[in-house]
């Protein structure tokens, strides 16, 4: 709240009037400069105007409001005072720096103005004071370009041009090279350009200056690159900026003076050293501009050691105060250290860990503190590979940047351009690096992905069968790149006019979406000689309340899973074990034979039922048809086909059960009945109808035409226009019951014999995509029913609790009815997502969903980020109803959200009891459901 003064309201703050509960009021940088000033530390004098100020100008028409501009001059004062200079002084004149600042930092988005207070008089004045024409035109040259852009809207280009002009024709390359009279000269045509752009003199008047700049920077609280920013950010955007102004100090008064900047702890790695830059004889934007090569700011040591000591002590107090790696401006003049900024310094991954372990062993810091200052995406600097930020920024510089994608899989790598899975299967394990790059990836690309170093698609979004394997395998993925085109047949791809054939190299960032042409060298990560995240992340499983489970497909999934601390497997997806190479075929026997067996014990089993309820002659008519049917039956080729490839996939399902239940002994291990539509097994219809056509105008193979006209026949069956709303999920289950049966059975075999190892197991059974409370009524008794005859014929029982996915908006919404028959429910949030908004999540990313992000039609890619107000809803929904229904009931989510830190919040705040992500991201997870823990209420 504005304070009175008075009768009047206090819009103006000196420094040593505010304090670190005003930031409201001061914003952080004019805050921080009051903190600093009354620490005692080296503050130029200044005072800063309130975001309050800000407010009311705009309340009053853009005016200032009533006493501004008088406390403003009064506060100037003081400053003059303090200095020992006048503002506007033609002897020794007090420059000032106008800079904005609101509560929340906006990094470059709003206004500052520099050397405020010269003019043609006052720029003798600091002739005089510092006995240097060229510092005096050069500063006099840099105030007009400045305000003359920022103040009064000259197009900043035209500035740039006459100082080029110039330099071209005295023959000079560099600003520095100028001398005191070009300065000059281009002051003239400056104040010359500003003349013609607005019609009148360039105001000479300081004292105007000063009220054109506070203008200026409240206006550009409003300007578009700000509006912007706050829209992107969710800032609001009545905070206003407050405006801090302070007497300018100078860096470029001799080798006695200069600018850097410095930051506490090393902003890379996290070290305890004082780590900066620092320029000798310069202002601060030199630093900045890059013009001259600054020094290593310890150099400082030796050419001035007292003032390095001072900035040494100014170093740890700050970083006591804010208890946080500051990032420091100073300037020192004549010898003189002055400190003109503070902030929290920006840092990499890995330095926010170290800093924020080492603040806690420091006392600094309290664990619960520590957590939250690392950002979850901070971890994925140390759990995947990455490029070297410098290399690629020289080969993005060159041109190299091929295409941008959707950053569907985080990590770096680089390899040779396969265009398809076989080959990339075999190139692969012969070692070799290479990156499939396929227009989409299937079922029938997963060998090509197993042994690829990252993936590239053309289509697809961030739960594209692509991006879901990739993460599942921690390995880089690039997917929906919709500018590449891939031809196939020439084996080469084309985007933005550039062209590589397969086998060139090129480079794949998954975390950033970017795709280079040509190697770029990859960091490897290393968590487990990484201390410091070890010690983060058990501080995080002591106050995260949610549990972090991971989606694992094979053995070594739930082993690498479990080595990044994840407490169970949410989601182990069967079909990607029928997805394997050898397998393939004999699950394509199966879905083959299934329609024509099944249909067979169909009409088996509805004789069977007839007969129980006739007798006499009908009775022994449909008696001996039965006998018939049997003898058909057993003579019938499709149905052995169907029994023998169900008996073979038993058996690759026992092994593969048994190998994740045993690495993940003593814990949870869901695994989920098959659910993708079943043609996604077979080979494409469009493959299959090219082939059979081929063989039909051919003529020649006979045989091979009738093989090929029956899969098409097959095919056909399966095809549907809508596979996605089609048989999948538990309609598989229910349509083909041996399907699930053999599951189920193999299921309980896995468990049982480890069971009777000693092996503590805990499988659990997830029927998918159910939708009405019957499908999971059928499917649960089917199921029961086979696990008390596995556990009969084995001679041990095993708890093996069943449950379900929720995964359509009706299952949310009937959740209560579906709890009576499910022990657990499972948030597939990747469907519920599709279902929810009617968005298929093959597609929409490509065709529209990422430009409806852009456009801000939707706040986030709700594939990525959880939709609270729409499927968030459904859930809470189902978690109340579900409760009620059955209080034990467990819940968890394994759709991709799970890994998603602010969707974590969300299933923390709506009270599920664990979330399940890929294994690489269960790190990630685990600090973010302690932030969750420790943030109740926020986000
Ligand atoms: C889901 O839909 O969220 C889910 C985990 O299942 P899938 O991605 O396999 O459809
Ligand atoms: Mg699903």
């Amino acid at each position: 709240m504005t304070k009175k003064v008075g009768v009047s309201l206090k819009w103006v703050y000196l420094f040593s009037e505010g304090n670190a509960s005003m930031i409201d009021v001061l914003g952080g940088k004019g805050t921080h400069l009051c903190e600093m000033a009354n620490m005692g530390l080296p503050v130029p004098p200044g005072f800063v105007i309130s975001t309050e100020a800000c407010n009311a100008y705009y309340a009053e028409g853009e005016q200032f409001p009533p006493t501004l501009w008088d406390q403003v001059v009064e506060a100037l004062r003081v400053v003059e005072k303090e200095m020992g200079k006048r503002f506007g002084d033609p002897q020794n004149p007090l420059l000032v720096s106008a800079r904005s600042g609101g509560k929340v930092s906006m990094p470059g988005m709003m206004d500052t103005v520099l050397n405020l207070g010269l003019n043609e008089e006052t720029v003798r004045g600091l002739v005089n004071a510092t006995g240097s024409e060229r510092f005096a035109a050069d500063t006099y040259r840099r105030f007009i370009q400045m305000f003359g852009k920022t103040v009064l809207g000259i197009d900043a280009s035209l500035f740039e041009a006459i100082l080029e002009q110039f330099k071209l024709n005295v023959g000079v390359h560099l600003d520095t090279e100028l001398s005191a009279e070009n300065l000059k000269e281009i002051v003239s045509e400056f104040r010359r350009l500003v003349k013609a752009g607005i019609d009148k003199e360039f105001p000479d008047d300081p004292l105007k200056q000063l009220r054109l700049s506070i203008e200026a920077v409240f206006k550009s609280w409003n300007g578009r690159r700000a509006v912007d920013y706050r829209n992107f950010y969710k800032i609001p955007h009545d905070l206003g900026t407050a405006v801090s102004i302070m007497a300018m100090v100078f860096g470029n008064m001799g080798d006695d003076s200069g600018a850097g900047v410095a930051f506490t702890r090393d902003p890379a790695t996290g070290d305890k050293t004082l780590y900066g830059e620092y320029l000798a004889n310069a202002q601060g934007e030199d630093v900045v501009a890059g013009i001259r090569t600054p020094q290593k700011v310890d150099l400082l040591q030796q050419e001035m050691p007292d003032v390095y000591r001072e900035l040494v002590n100014v170093a740890e107090r700050l970083e006591a105060n804010y208890r946080d790696v500051q990032d420091i401006e100073f300037t020192v003049e004549q010898a003189k250290l002055y400190i003109l900024q503070t902030r929290a310094a920006k840092r990499t991954g890995r330095a926010a860990v170290k800093a924020a372990v080492d603040m806690v062993r420091e006392g600094l810091l309290t664990k619960e503190e520590a957590l939250l200052r690392v950002k979850p995406d901070d971890l994925r600097q140390s759990l995947f590979p990455k490029f070297d930020e410098r290399t690629k920024e020289e080969v993005r510089n060159q041109g190299r940047l091929l295409a941008r994608g959707l950053n569907a899989s985080p990590g770096a790598a680089t390899g040779k351009v396969v265009l398809d899975a076989d080959r990339a299967a075999e190139l692969g394990s012969s070692g070799e690096s290479i990156i499939l790059v396929r227009p989409e990836t299937s079922a029938e690309d997963v060998h090509g992905m197993l042994v690829a170093a990252g993936i590239l698609t053309a289509r697809g979004g961030a739960t594209s069968h692509a991006a879901v394997v990739a993460r599942g395998l921690g390995k880089p993925c690039v997917a929906g790149c919709e500018e590449l085109r891939i031809d196939l047949e020439g084996r080469y791809m084309t985007a933005g006019g550039m062209v590589v054939k397969e086998d060139e190299e090129i480079s794949i960032d998954g975390s950033t979406g970017e795709v280079f042409i040509g190697r770029i060298p990859t960091i490897a990560p290393k968590l487990s000689g990484d201390s410091d995240l070890i010690a983060l992340l058990g501080w995080a499983n002591e106050v995260k309340r949610l549990g972090v489970w991971a989606n694992a497909d094979y053995p070594s999934d739930a082993a690498r899973a479990l080595e990044f601390g994840a407490e169970g497997i949410g989601l182990c997806r069967t079909e990607h074990i029928f997805f394997e190479e050898e397998r393939l075929p004999i699950v394509q026997k199966m879905i083959l034979s299934a329609t024509e067996a099944t249909a067979f014990q169909n009409e088996l089993d509805r004789l069977k039922e007839e007969i129980e309820r006739t007798y006499g002659d009908r009775q022994g008519k449909l008696k001996q048809r039965l006998a018939k049917m049997q003898e058909e039956r057993d003579a019938s080729p499709v149905v052995a086909d169907y029994r023998d490839a169900l008996a073979e996939l038993a058996k690759f399902q026992i092994e593969s059960f048994k190998g994740v239940l045993s690495v993940m002994a003593g814990k949870p291990v869901i695994i989920r009945l098959i659910d993708p539509p079943l043609h996604e097994f077979l080979p494409s219809y469009e493959r299959v109808l090219v082939a059979t056509t081929e063989f039909r105008i051919r003529g020649n193979d006979p045989a091979k035409l009738a093989e090929s006209e029956n899969l098409l026949r097959a095919i056909e069956r399966m095809r549907e226009a809508n596979p996605m709303m089609g048989l999948r999920g538990c309609r598989v289950g229910l349509m083909f019951t041996d399907i699930y049966k053999m599951q189920v059975r193999a299921i309980l075999t896995a468990a049982c014999e480890l069971a009777k190892e000693g092996i503590d197991v805990r499988p659990k059974i997830m029927v998918p995509l159910v939708g009405h409370q019957n499908e999971m009524r059928f499917v649960r008794e089917q199921l029961e029913k086979v696990a008390l005859e596995v556990e009969a014929e084995m001679g041990t029982m095993v708890d093996c609790k069943i449950g379900t996915m929720i995964e359509i908006p009706r299952a949310a919404l009937i959740a209560d009815e579906i709890a009576h028959y499910a022990e657990f429910f499972s948030f597939g949030t990747n469907d519920l997502t599709q279902y929810t908004f009617g968005f298929s999540r093959d597609d929409a990313e490509g065709k529209f969903l990422l430009q409806y992000v852009e456009r801000g039609i939707l706040p986030e890619n709700p594939f990525q980020v959880l939709d609270r107000d729409g499927v968030g809803k459904l859930i809470k929904t189902a978690v109340e109803l579900g409760r009620k229904a059955r209080p034990d009931l467990e819940l968890g989510i394994c759709g991709e959200h799970g890994g998603d830190p602010s969707s974590i919040h969300f299933c923390h705040q709506v009270g599920l009891d664990y979330v399940s992500c890929s294994p690489f991201g269960v790190p990630i997870a685990r600090l973010a459901a302690a932030q969750a823990a420790l943030s109740v209420g926020e986000g």
